[in-house]
C-alpha cells in the first residue's frame, strides 16, 4: 500500500520503520527541518514499563489541591486555561476512580512492556548505538515516600516486574554519585529497566526506515484532513494534493485539530513538562544511567557525557510561555543528588516540551472509524516507551494480521 504519515516525532518515525520493513510505500510528512522535534526532543529517556502508569490515578485530584500552593510542585495548572483543558479535566477527574485506573494501568503496561521487547530487536537489527544505559532507581527520601511507595509495588509483583527494594546504603552503591547529604531512606532498584536517548534514536531509525525506502518530506505541514478525500493530503510547500491509500496520524498534540473536519473528536491536550540538559565534564560524579526522586517527580538521567533533568506536569498556559519556577525545581533536584555534575556556565539547554496527553491514559491505537485513516496518538508521559510496541501493533493492524497484544481498549470508540 502507499502510506502516509502525519508526524515525525518517535511515534511517527516507529511507525514509518515498522510500515517499510512490512514493504508498504511509506511518506513521513512533518512540518518541522527534522526528525523529533517536538514532544520527543529532549524527554528524559526513561524506558521502565512497570512505570508507565496513568496522570490520572485515585488520590491525585487532592494532591493537585495541594500542590497548587506548592514551590516545587509537580503538577501545575496554569494560565490560560482553555474551555478544551476544563473538559480534559473534567474526564481526567473520572478516570481518577480507582477502577478506570486499574483498567489503564493495565492497559499502559501490557504496551509497555511489549514495546520493550520490540525495541530491543529494532535496535538489535541496526547498525549504529544509540545513547543508553541499564538500571532505573525510583528515590524515597523519606519514610512517607517509602509508604507511598507500597502500592505500586504490589502492582509490579503482580506484573512479575523484576524489583529490589533496597535501603540508602545499597542505592548508594548502585548509584555511587548520590550525595550523601541528602536524605535517602531507601530505593526502589529495577536492574532491567533502562534510559536510552530518544531522539537519536528517532534519528537512527529514520535513516533505517529510508534505507527499507520512506520518504521523509519536511517542512510539510498537513492541512486538517478533508471528510471529501481523506487520503488525500495537502501540505505546505506542496504544488499539488497527493493521494494515498491510507494515511497515519502520527502528529502528537496536533492531531486533534488534523482530525476534527473528519468529525473525530479527541479529548487529547498538550501536559507541558521541562528539561534541562547539561554537559558533563566528569561522568563520575553523574548518574550510572536514570534515578526517579519519587518527591519531586523528577527524573535525572545520563545521556552519554550529558546529564538530563526533567519534570513538571502542566496543564494549560501558552506554548512558548517557560515556566521558571518549574525550572528553577529541576535545578534544586539535580543540585541535591549530583552536586557539582552538570556544567552549567554554557551549553545548557533548557526545553518545554508537549505530552500529547489523553485524560485516562492508554494511546488511541489504530483504525479511526473512517476508510483509510489509521491513528497512533496520545501516548503522554510514556510516547519513548510505548513508540516502537505501538508501532508494530498498527502495522499488523494495516496488514490484517493479529498483533502480538490484546488490542480492544486502545481504539477510538471509547470516545464515541
Ligand atoms: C519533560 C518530558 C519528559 C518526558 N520523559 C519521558 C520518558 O522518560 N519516557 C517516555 O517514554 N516518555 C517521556 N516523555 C513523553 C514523550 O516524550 C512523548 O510521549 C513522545 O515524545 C510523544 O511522541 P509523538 O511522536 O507522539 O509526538 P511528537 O514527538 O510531538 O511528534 C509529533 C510530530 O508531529 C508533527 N506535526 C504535527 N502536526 C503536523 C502537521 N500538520 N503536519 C506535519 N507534521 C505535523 C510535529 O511537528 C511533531 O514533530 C516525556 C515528555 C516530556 C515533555
Amino acid at each position: 500500500m502507499n502510506i502516509a504519515i502525519l508526524g515525525a516525532g518517535i511515534v511517527g518515525v516507529a511507525t514509518a520503520y515498522e510500515l517499510a520493513a512490512d514493504g508498504h510505500q511509506v511518506t513521513v510528512f512533518e512540518r518541522h527541518a527534522s526528525v523529533a522535534e517536538g514532544a520527543s526532543f529532549a524527554n528524559a529517556g526513561v524506558l521502565a514499563p512497570g512505570y508507565v502508569t496513568p496522570l490520572a490515578a485515585p488520590g491525585m485530584p487532592a494532591k493537585v489541591l495541594r500542590y497548587l500552593l506548592a514551590r516545587h510542585a509537580p503538577v501545575r495548572v496554569a494560565r490560560p486555561l482553555a474551555g478544551a483543558d476544563l473538559h480534559w479535566m473534567t474526564r481526567w477527574l473520572r478516570a481518577c476512580r480507582s477502577d478506570a485506573y486499574a483498567t489503564n494501568r493495565a492497559l499502559l503496561q501490557r504496551l509497555a512492556f511489549y514495546s520493550r521487547q520490540r525495541l530491543h530487536e529494532v535496535a538489535e537489527r541496526m547498525d549504529y548505538t544509540f545513547e543508553r544505559s541499564t538500571g532505573y532507581m525510583v528515590l524515597l527520601r523519606g519514610e512517607r515516600e517509602r509508604q507511598m511507595a507500597q502500592p505500586g509495588l504490589a502492582v509490579l509483583r503482580e506484573a512479575g516486574v523484576v524489583f529490589h527494594e533496597i535501603d540508602g546504603a545499597q542505592a548508594r552503591a548502585i548509584e555511587p554519585a548520590l550525595n550523601p547529604a541528602t536524605p535517602l531512606a531507601g530505593a526502589i532498584h529495577l536492574p532491567q529497566d533502562e534510559v536510552g536517548n530518544c531522539r537519536q534514536f528517532a534519528v537512527i531509525l529514520r535513516d533505517a526506515a529510508e534505507t527499507l525506502g520512506a520518504r521523509f518530506c519536511f517542512g510539510a505541514a498537513v492541512l486538517p484532513l478533508d471528510a471529501a478525500a481523506p487520503s488525500t493530503l495537502r501540505a505546505t510547500g506542496a504544488s499539488q494534493a497527493e493521494r494515498f491509500d491510507a494515511v497515519v496520524v502520527c502528529a502528537g498534540v496536533q492531531s486533534p485539530a488534523l482530525l476534527a473536519p473528519l468529525g473525530i473528536r479527541l479529548p487529547l491536550r498538550a501536559v507541558y513538562g521541562y528539561s534541562v540538559s547539561a554537559p558533563m565534564p566528569d561522568g563520575g560524579l553523574g548518574p550510572r544511567s536514570g534515578v526517579m526522586d519519587e518527591r519531586f517527580k523528577v527524573a535525572i538521567s545520563r545521556l552519554g557525557q550529558r546529564v538530563r533533568v526533567a519534570g513538571s506536569a502542566e496543564i494549560g498556559g501558552r506554548p512558548d510561555a517557560i515556566n521558571h519556577r518549574a525550572v528553577q525545581t529541576l535545578y534544586k533536584v539535580l543540585d541535591d543528588w549530583y552536586p557539582g555534575a552538570a556544567r552549567l556556565s554554557r551549553g545548557v539547554q533548557v526545553w518545554k516540551g508537549a505530552r500529547p496527553m489523553l485524560p485516562d491514559g492508554p494511546p488511541v491505537l489504530g483504525a479511526s472509524g473512517v476508510p483509510g485513516v489509521w491513528l497512533n496518538l496520545g501516548h503522554g508521559s510514556s510516547g519513548w516507551a510505548l513508540a516502537c510496541g505501538s508501532a508494530r501493533v498498527l502495522a499488523d493492524q494495516i496488514a490484517g494480521r493479529e498483533p502480538a497484544i490484546d488490542t480492544s481498549g486502545y481504539n477510538v470508540g471509547r470516545y464515541r
